[in-house]
């Protein structure tokens, strides 16, 4: 399910001495500089107190954010708009001052670009690294991309309802536009479509990306099909058309979250029609979610998926917030998070055994008779969908691939958006052999275009390829670990996934921090062994 966030924080002009700064560093454990010469510490120390001011400041973009997928009525969309596109302007004037690109510049070639700390090293390189990309777009721009986005998903959310593509048509001919904009400031020597993938995945380029997802679409592209095709096929109607209250559902979801360790005291769960987790503050995680009173998977999985992307955000160092070792490494090892405790750990045979009862008593109605064995199989019935985020974990990255594969040819200019409706449901149509009866079950079902998010898709399959490879790690490394769930105690894996993911923020890389954390280069090769082994019995394959 999407996940909604801003981009990195990144560092601002101003003043650090000022109160501002004092209140954000309040409760806050130093950065131990003491071995540089006062001059150099003291130009750290400024830099680090305006990137964190930066980082508060964008926060509130980010309540904003929060407020119009909950909260906000249709008819304060105008309003909020002008809000995003000044506030939007604001942050961006801070993260480009002159000062700070001279103080960074001065740090990266100075004792700590060069001798401190990894983590000091990290900070100066990547800071001074988002400074420049920030440096070369300009306010007029930033400020465009902020209003049209609110305003193209506000067009997003009429041309879903009543199916009618062409009410967002011209909102995604400026926003791919601007998107194109976009990448030819950011980075001018790159590739447009890796440009913008930059800012979701740092370091990854399409090419490579396209191999990997080669590598997955040749794994499980017919095994899917035979799953889908298959005489024998789990039974699941008592998941999707029971009896399951919300007040229910509400008390049942939180106490598992709460089990795997999402700290309610710094975080909360809202309902929303699009589920996503976002962090406005390194106390205050909010998760959303939707009820669906029919059918328990749509609010269990999605809660389970967004309180794993909350355990990542809740166990960055906090001492660095807002600098790139206190930040996640990129939203695919962000999905890898959410996607672990979703589905490896979520629809595992040992988390019913200790789940089952809880849920039980949740809703003795339609669960009294069904046993965790029985759980385990309905979870993995494999039943083709058109809409993405119902899909099924077999079928769910074809899903991704063909928006990855649309959506680069319109930023490549080999399709016209116009023609968009049509090349999705040729392709749909290939893929799942079905084709989607109308738009709002095809090109109109995602948010993420009309919100600006081009290059973001492709994160989501990389999350499940990182998932796979890292739950195999931890299985290397936890040889008890389907015992201790069984017993729900989750903190032998949630520690492992602290120590080799989370306590790295963005130091490392994407790929490295996988390949330092698993011992093996990315591949699909995992995914598609984990989606066999788990997938193929239930359908007698
Ligand atoms: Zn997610």
């Amino acid at each position: 399910m999407q996940r909604l966030r801003n981009l990195p924080r990144r560092p601002c002009d101003a003043d650090c001495r000022t109160r501002c700064g004092e209140i954000i560093l309040a409760g806050v454990d130093l950065i131990p500089t003491g071995r540089f010469p006062a001059p150099v510490r003291d130009c750290f120390v400024a830099a680090t107190d305006h990137a964190r001011r930066v980082a508060v400041l964008a926060s509130v973009e980010a309540v904003l954010g929060w407020d119009e997928q909950t909260m906000l009525p249709a008819a304060g969309g105008a309003h909020r708009a002008d809000q995003a596109a000044e506030l939007a302007a604001v942050v961006h004037r801070e993260r480009t001052s002159a000062e700070q690109g001279e103080r960074l510049r001065m740090l990266a070639a100075g004792p700590v670009g060069q001798a401190g700390s990894e983590d000091e090293r990290a900070a100066v390189r990547l800071l001074l690294d988002d400074y420049e990309k920030q440096a070369r777009t300009p306010a007029r721009l930033v400020a465009e991309l902020a209003r049209v986005g609110v305003e193209a998903q506000q067009a997003w959310v009429r041309a879903r309802s009543e199916s009618a593509w062409h009410l967002l048509e011209p909102w995604l001919e400026r926003m791919f536009a601007l998107k194109r904009e976009l990448a030819a400031c950011r980075a001018p020597g790159l590739d447009a479509y890796d440009a913008l993938l930059d800012d979701f995945e740092p370091g990854c380029r399409w090419r490579s990306l396209a191999g990997v997802f080669r590598e997955l679409r040749e794994g499980v592209g017919e095994f899917a099909r035979r799953c889908a095709a298959a005489s024998r096929r789990p039974d699941d109607r008592f998941l999707i058309e029971g009896a399951y209250p919300v007040d229910s559902q509400r008390t049942f979801v939180t106490a598992v979250a709460s089990r795997i360790g999402f700290d309610f005291r710094r975080g909360r769960l809202d309902a929303t029609a699009h589920p996503f987790c976002t962090a406005l503050g390194p106390d205050d995680c909010r998760i959303t979610t939707r009820w669906n009173e029919r059918a328990l998977p749509s609010a269990l999985f999605g809660v389970l998926h967004e309180a794993g992307h909350g355990l990542y955000e809740q166990g960055l160092r906090r001492q660095w917030y807002g600098l790139p070792p206190g930040e996640a490494a990129s939203l695919g090892v962000h999905e890898s998070q959410s996607r672990l405790w979703e589905n490896l750990v979520g629809r595992s045979l040992p988390f019913w055994r200790w789940c089952l009862p809880l849920a039980r008593r949740a809703f003795p109605e339609t669960l009294a008779a069904v046993s965790a064995e029985r759980m385990g199989e309905a979870l993995a019935a494999v039943r083709p969908s058109f809409i993405r985020v119902e899909a099924d974990e077999v079928t769910y990255n074809l899903h991704v691939m063909l928006r990855f594969d649309l959506e680069r040819a319109v930023v490549h200019g080999e399709l016209a958006v116009a023609d968009l409706p049509a090349a999705w449901n040729e392709r749909f149509a290939a893929d799942f052999g079905i084709r989607p009866p109308d738009d709002a079950r095809g090109v109109l079902q995602d948010i993420h275009w009309s919100a600006g998010l081009v290059g973001y898709f492709p994160t989501y399959t990389l999350g499940n390829v990182y998932a796979a490879q890292l739950m195999a790690a931890v299985r290397r490394d936890l040889p008890d670990l389907d015992a201790d769930v069984a017993q729900g105690h989750f903190a032998p894996l949630l520690d492992w996934l602290r120590q080799r993911v989370h306590a790295l923020g963005r130091v490392l890389t994407p790929d490295r921090l996988i390949e330092q954390a698993t011992g093996a280069p990315v591949s699909a090769a995992w995914l598609v062994a984990s989606l066999r082994e788990r997938y193929g019995p239930p359908h007698g394959l």
